[in-house]
């Protein structure tokens, strides 16, 4: 849906330092248009575009969404799906915006400030019943470009230990997009929360990417991504070239994800459905799991839609290994945005042959990895048989009823709950002394057992472990401390 164009021809000519400034009201129903673009008519000359606006919040009954309103921008290169015009996003979380060759708002990216038809960008993604009364300003500036932003990237590789563990958080937030943190303050809490890496993904925008070279260093590796936050779910792209940008601007049935999804493999990245329960507007997954790298099955804080998550993610797996189809591994990220958020809770720890960018990405997608809930967690799982061993992500290739001895050493969980899960649901639960550490070692087969994973579970709120297979009202495990992505077994027979 496109607007009556705002022109500023009349202002073309304004001497330098002058600035001239338009405004424009409009009403939205219900069932408005995605996306309204609102076309910004600029004249040679500019230094400067900003861009405030507002929007009426009429009560609503409760139980119906009241106005929520979007808001970014497209310079004079068009506004095609994945296009060059795009210029930034902030979402529902600024009310003004401003761009220059020498800087930007943060989601804005800076440059030049063209000739050209303009165009802002209202995502109304809830209107209420009476409708969204808009208010749009936007005011050139005239006079000289000064100089041009220089973004600051941050390298590839850090120091690293060669093939070891490396704990990383792959979806976090700044003032980029909807945060309350400054880039620093999110460094500075990942180094605090024992990561050894993390990925950038603020929602729908490239723009803090330029800002992350001067905060990475030897000790931390940070991967350049985006959260691209569609109106049919959100989904992590990780790994992104420095700069590079991911279209939000379709649903499910626009066939469109696709697309988007091979853009980023090209670039190398990963593809990863977030959170795809979260009950709230907008955010539970709706495109299904194929060109998906790994499902976000644990984001932030321990809660129900979590474990719809994880059963979701297992019910997958017992189907990709039974059609020979590559399986989907789990990630966990704290997804956090502001104080008091925590950094790194959860993360995931994977099996990388070094600290880079191309190692970890591999690792995470080959499912060497296991989501901890905090670096005071940690865990080693491993199967062994016919004098083989496996380990997280791999397969043990032995005979269908070779005996496989499935071992899990973890330590930090005080009082917790270790369970074994194969494609028939639960098959052993052992508790964790108060000291938080042990052992527990289980046998199967490979005719009994497609996969094996682990989980690590707090006791329930009156202390009691939480028991399987069995059936009630409430939930009937605490908080996840750990989950381990599966070891395969079987195919021995056919070496
Ligand atoms: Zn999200
Ligand atoms: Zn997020």
């Amino acid at each position: 849906m496109s607007l009556a164009p705002l022109s500023f021809a009349a202002a073309a000519g304004t001497p330098a330092g002058g600035s001239t400034t338009r405004t424009v009201t409009g009403h939205l129903d219900t069932g408005a248009a995605d996306f309204v673009y609102l076309p910004v008519e600029v004249p040679r000359g500019v230094r400067e575009i900003a861009v405030s606006y507002s929007y009426d919040r009429p009560a609503v009954p409760a139980g119906t969404p009241g106005n929520s309103c979007d808001i970014g921008v497209f310079d004079e290169r068009g506004t095609d799906l994945g296009g060059k015009g795009f210029r930034g996003w902030s979402g529902g979380f600024r009310t003004s915006f401003a761009i220059s060759t020498d800087q930007a708002t943060p989601g804005y990216l800076p440059g030049p400030v063209n000739a050209g038809t303009w165009h802002v960008v209202l995502g109304p993604y809830q209107v209420a019943p009476q409708g969204l009364d808009y208010q749009v300003e936007v005011t050139l500036t005239f006079g000289e470009d000064l100089p041009a932003f220089v973004p600051q990237y941050p390298p590839l590789r850090a120091a690293g230990r060669g093939r070891a563990w490396y704990r990383g958080d792959c979806h976090l937030h700044t003032v980029y997009s909807d945060g309350r943190r400054l880039p620093e303050e999110v460094a500075a809490g990942a180094r605090a929360a024992g990561l050894d890496f993390m990925v950038t993904t603020d929602h729908n925008t490239s723009a803090s990417h330029g800002v992350w070279g001067p905060l990475a260093g030897p000790d931390l590796l940070i991967i350049t991504g985006e959260e691209v936050t569609t109106r049919n779910g959100h989904w992590l792209a990780l790994g992104l070239h420095p700069g590079e940008w991911v279209d939000w601007r379709y649903r499910a049935r626009d066939n469109a994800y696709p697309g988007f999804a091979r853009q980023v493999h090209h670039s190398g990245g990963l593809v990863v459905p977030a959170h795809p329960y979260c009950p709230y507007v907008a955010c539970q997954w709706k495109y299904g799991y194929q060109g998906a790298d790994l499902v976000e099955v644990w984001n932030g804080p321990w809660t129900y839609d979590d474990e719809s998550a994880v059963d979701a993610w297992d019910s997958h797996l017992a189907e990709d290994l039974r059609a020979g189809r590559p399986w989907l591994p789990a990630m966990g990220n704290s997804d956090a945005h502001s104080v008091p958020q925590v950094i790194g809770s959860p993360h995931n720890v994977v099996l990388a042959d070094d600290l880079t960018r191309d190692a970890v990405l591999a690792a995470l997608k080959a499912g060497r990895s296991w989501l901890a809930e905090s670096a005071a967690v940690q865990l080693d799982l491993s199967a062994t048989g016919q004098g083989r061993r496996a380990g997280i992500g791999e397969r043990l290739a032995v005979a269908q009823d070779a005996p496989v001895d499935v071992s899990l050493t973890v330590a930090g969980v005080p009082n917790g709950t270790v369970r074994f899960l194969t494609d028939e649901g639960q098959l052993h639960q052992e508790s964790l002394p108060a000291s938080g550490a042990g052992t527990v070692v289980w046998r199967t087969t490979a005719s009994l057992a497609t996969y094996v994973r682990a989980e690590v579970r707090h006791p329930l709120a009156d202390g009691t472990p939480g028991k399987g297979n069995t059936m009630g009202a409430a939930l009937p495990w605490g908080p996840m401390a750990a989950l381990t992505n599966p070891i395969l077994l079987g195919g021995g027979d056919r070496d």
